[in-house]
C-alpha cells in the first residue's frame, strides 16, 4: 500500500528500549533474553516468581502492580507486595483443598482482581491455569473443561448456577468449584478459604518444560484448539513486552484484552508484571468516554488494544477527543486482526503517534512481528520480526514435495516461522495430528498469508482460508477492506469470495456504516466506485451488502467464514466464540 511511512522523532528512537533494530537482531540470542529473568535454583523457574516474587525481593514491593477499576468506577489497588500475599494465600488455599502440582485450575470470571490472583496463585502452586471468557455459554465451557480435564474452577455463584451446575455430571475430573461471592451447595467460598490460608508460600520450582497455561484459540477459522504453553514461555513474554511494547519498569500500562483471549494473559498479566509495570485492569466493556477517561486520568504510558476497538473509537469521531490531552501516552499498539492503514493514520492525527500493529497467535504465545517504538511505521504493515525470530514467506515447490522460501520482495505465500523461541506452543491438547500438520521442512506454518517488502517489513494478506480467487487474481480480503475503510461512511467491513461460474469467485463486501449515513443505493454505488478507483476492477468488490454489525469472535475478530457460510446457506460450524452478530 502506498501510504507514506510515519517517521519517529530522534528523541523517541533514542529513548526506546530498542534503539537500533538491525544491530539488536544481529547480536541477539535467546540466552540474552533468558538473562533478563531470575530463574530458580537448578535451572528451574516459575512464571509467577518472575511476575511477582522477584520484584518484592528486589525492594519494589511498594510499587503499584495492579489498579482495578470496577464497572461502577470504584478502584482497588494492589502493590507487588500485596499481590505476593494474595497469590501466596491462593496457592495455599489450593493445596489445602488437595490440588497438587500438575492439576488444572480454570477460571470463569470477568476482569476482577480474583482472576489475576487466581492466575498467578495457580502458577505458584505448579498447577496449569486456563482462563475462559465469562460470557461463554454452557457448551463452550463444558467442552473446554472436558478437553483440559479441569480439576478446579474459580467462578461466581451466579455463573455457577446458570452455566456450570448442570454440567457437573459430565465433568468427573472437576473436584472443586470455588466461588468468589456467596457459596451455594457444592461450591466453596474462596474469600473465607483465603482468609484462613497462610501468607507464606514457597513458589514451586518448575521444570522449564512443565505446562503452565492452557489457552484456547479464538475459533475464527473453526473449532478452537487447546494450546499448551510452558513456564519457559516467560522468557519470551518478558522480552517481547520490553522490545515490541517498549515496556519500562514503573510504566502505567493498559492492555484492554480479557484473559479469556491469549492477549489478556501474555500481555495482560505476564509481560507487564515481569517487566514491573503498574497495570490497569478495567472491568467494564468498551465505552468511548470511559476509555478516554482511563487513558487520560490514569496517565497511561503504554496502551495495547485491538483493531475492533480502534475502529469504534474512529467511529465516534474526533468530537469525543475534544478537550482531552494525553501527555503521558508514549506508545500505542494493536493486535488480533490486520490494522487498516486508515486506523494507523487516524491514531497519528488523534494522539500524535501511530498505532503500532503487531502480529502473533495463541500458538506463538507472544509477539512475533511488530512495529517498534524506534522504527518508522508503514501503515498497513505488521512490521518486522522480533530479534530472535526468523520469519519467512513459503510455498509448496511446484516441482517437488517440499516447501520453498520465497525471497523476492512482495512475493505472496504462507507466513512461516523457524521454531525455537521460548513461548512456542508445546502442543494442541489431544490433537496430535492437527499439531503435526503445522510443521514442515523446518518451518512452523501459521495459516496466514503474507508478503515481505524490500525493507523487510511484513504485510498481512489474509488467512489462507479467506483468500479469494477471482478471474485468475488472488485477492486478500484485507486489501479490499482497507480500501473501503478509507471511505468516510464506513465503520467496519468484512470481505469474502462468493462462487461465480465465470470468475470462480466474486468479491463481496459486508459494510457497517458510521452514524449519520443511510444504507441506500446512492451510497452503495459510491462505495463500489471508490473501491474500483482504489483497487481496479479486478480486485474491487462486485457486491456490497449493508449490515448494522458484523459477526465477531469474543476477541473481536471478524468471522469471515460465518459470512460465507450464511451467504452459501451452509452449516455455521463451531460458533462457540461468536460474540456480536449480524443484524
Ligand atoms: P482459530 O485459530 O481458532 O481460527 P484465531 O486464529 O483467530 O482462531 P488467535 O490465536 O487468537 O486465534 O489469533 C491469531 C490470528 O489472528 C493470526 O493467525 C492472524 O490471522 C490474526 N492476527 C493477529 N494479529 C494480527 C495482525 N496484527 N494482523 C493481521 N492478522 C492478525
Ligand atoms: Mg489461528
Amino acid at each position: 500500500m502506498a501510504t507514506a511511512p510515519i517517521t519517529k522523532p530522534a528523541s523517541v528512537r533514542a529513548a526506546a528500549n530498542m534503539t537500533d533494530y538491525d544491530t539488536l537482531c544481529a547480536g541477539f540470542s535467546w540466552d540474552d533474553a533468558q538473562a533478563l529473568i531470575d530463574g530458580l535454583s537448578d535451572g528451574r523457574m516459575n512464571i509467577a516468581h518472575e511476575a511477582v516474587d522477584r520484584h518484592v525481593a528486589s525492594g519494589h514491593g511498594e510499587q503499584l502492580a495492579l489498579r482495578w477499576i470496577s464497572k461502577s468506577g470504584s478502584q482497588q489497588d494492589f502493590t507487588y507486595a500485596a499481590l505476593q500475599t494474595e497469590t501466596n494465600r491462593f496457592a495455599n488455599m489450593l493445596r489445602s483443598q488437595g490440588l497438587q502440582k500438575g492439576d488444572r485450575v480454570y477460571a470463569l470470571l470477568g476482569r476482577v482482581p480474583e482472576l489475576y490472583i487466581a492466575a498467578l496463585g495457580t502458577l505458584k502452586a505448579g498447577c496449569t491455569f486456563c482462563p475462559l471468557f465469562s460470557a461463554f455459554g454452557p457448551e463452550p465451557i463444558r467442552s473446554r473443561m472436558e478437553i483440559g480435564g479441569a480439576n478446579a474452577l474459580i467462578t461466581t455463584a451466579r455463573l455457577y448456577k446458570r452455566k456450570v451446575k448442570a454440567l457437573r455430571p459430565d465433568l468427573p475430573d472437576l473436584r472443586k468449584v470455588f466461588v468468589i461471592d456467596e457459596a451455594a451447595e457444592d461450591t466453596l467460598p474462596l474469600t473465607d478459604l483465603m482468609a484462613d490460608a497462610s501468607e507464606e508460600f514457597t513458589t514451586e520450582a518448575m521444570n522449564p518444560e512443565d505446562t503452565a497455561l492452557l489457552h484456547f484459540t479464538s475459533g475464527t477459522t473453526g473449532k478452537p484448539k487447546g494450546v499448551v504453553h510452558v513456564h519457559q514461555a516467560v522468557v519470551a513474554h518478558n522480552w517481547t513486552g520490553r522490545i515490541a511494547l517498549d515496556l519500562r519498569a514503573g510504566d502505567t500500562y493498559w492492555c484492554t484484552a480479557d484473559p479469556g483471549w491469549v492477549t489478556g494473559t501474555s500481555y495482560g498479566i505476564v509481560a507487564p508484571l515481569t517487566n514491573r509495570v503498574s497495570m490497569i485492569v478495567d472491568e467494564a466493556e468498551f465505552d468511548v468516554a470511559r476509555w478516554y477517561d482511563i487513558l487520560e486520568g490514569e496517565g497511561v504510558n503504554v496502551w495495547y488494544t485491538a483493531p475492533t476497538a480502534i475502529r469504534m473509537l474512529m467511529k465516534a469521531g474526533t468530537e469525543a477527543l475534544q478537550g482531552r490531552d494525553f501527555p503521558a501516552l508514549r506508545f500505542m499498539a494493536s493486535v488480533g486482526e490486520p490494522l487498516n492503514p486508515e486506523a494507523v493514520i487516524w491514531g497519528n492525527t488523534a494522539f500524535g503517534q501511530p498505532f503500532h500493529d503487531n502480529w502473533w497467535q495463541t500458538e506463538t504465545g507472544g509477539i512475533m512481528i511488530a512495529n517498534y517504538a524506534a522504527m518508522d511505521v508503514k501503515p498497513g504493515s505488521m512490521g518486522r520480526p522480533l530479534p530472535g525470530i526468523e520469519a519467512g514467506i513459503v510455498e509448496m515447490d511446484p516441482e517437488g514435495d517440499s516447501l520453498r522460501a520465497l525471497t523476492e520482495p512482495q512475493a505472496m505465500g504462507e507466513l512461516a516461522l523457524r521454531p525455537g523461541w521460548p513461548s512456542m506452543m508445546r502442543g494442541y491438547l489431544h490433537e496430535q495430528a492437527r499439531y503435526d500438520k503445522c510443521f514442515r521442512d523446518g518451518w512452523y506454518l501459521t495459516g496466514d498469508l503474507a508478503m515481505r517488502d524490500a525493507d523487510g517489513y511484513f504485510w498481512f494478506v489474509g488467512r489462507a482460508d479467506d483468500l479469494i480467487k477471482s478471474a485468475g487474481h488472488l485477492i486478500g480480503p484485507f486489501e479490499v477492506e482497507s480500501a473501503l475503510m478509507e471511505h468516510e461512511a464506513v465503520a467496519e467491513v468484512g470481505v469474502i469470495g462468493i462462487p461465480d461460474e465465470t470468475a470462480g469467485e466474486l468479491v463481496k463486501a459486508y459494510v457497517a456504516l458510521k452514524p449519520g449515513y443511510e444504507p441506500d443505493e446512492d451510497l452503495r454505488l459510491d462505495l463500489l466506485g471508490h473501491a474500483r478507483k482504489r483497487l481496479g476492477p479486478a480486485v474491487a468488490p462486485k457486491e456490497i451488502a449493508f449490515r448494522k454489525n458484523l459477526p465477531k469472535t469474543r476477541s473481536g475478530k471478524i468471522m469471515r467464514r460465518l459470512l460465507k457460510a450464511r451467504e452459501l446457506g451452509l452449516p455455521e460450524g463451531d460458533i462457540s466464540t461468536l460474540e456480536s452478530d449480524e443484524t
